[in-house]
């Protein structure tokens, strides 16, 4: 798994090791940081244990470099949205949902949306709103 991934304002990358870095807010204002797996479709998520986060809540990611927020606003305000870079060094858009267990990754490649998790019909649904 070579793939990188930089944030969309500042351009640091955000994969150290085995995880991508965020830093998430929840809607109670508590903060902490999540590394997820850089493996598109793997949704383990390691935190601090004192980080609580349950089922459907609404977390905000920001970049953990610049601190910008990284909502999606251009597709859904549930969604974050990083760039990757992949083997090819060709860059795509990457989201990801900022609800804690919803299983969806979009991989944006010009006009081509990959669909990947259990949730993927939640955002993009059979319509194609993209
Ligand atoms: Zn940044």
């Amino acid at each position: 798994m070579k793939n990188d991934y930089v944030c969309p304002f500042c351009r640091g990358y955000l994969k150290v090791k085995n995880s991508v870095i965020f830093s998430a807010r929840k809607e109670n204002g508590e903060q902490g940081l999540l590394l997820m797996s850089p493996e598109i479709g793997n949704y383990t998520v390691r935190k601090h244990r004192s980080f609580r986060l349950a089922d459907g809540e609404r977390t905000d990611l920001y970049c953990p470099i610049c601190h910008a927020n990284l909502m999606a606003q251009n597709y859904n305000e549930n969604l974050a949205r990083i760039i990757q870079i992949d083997e090819e060094n060709e860059e795509n858009i990457v989201l990801i949902s900022e609800i804690v267990g919803e299983r969806c990754t979009y991989v944006i490649h010009g006009k081509k949306v990959e669909k990947y998790g259990d949730d993927a019909v939640n955002y993009f649904g059979a319509g194609g709103d993209f």
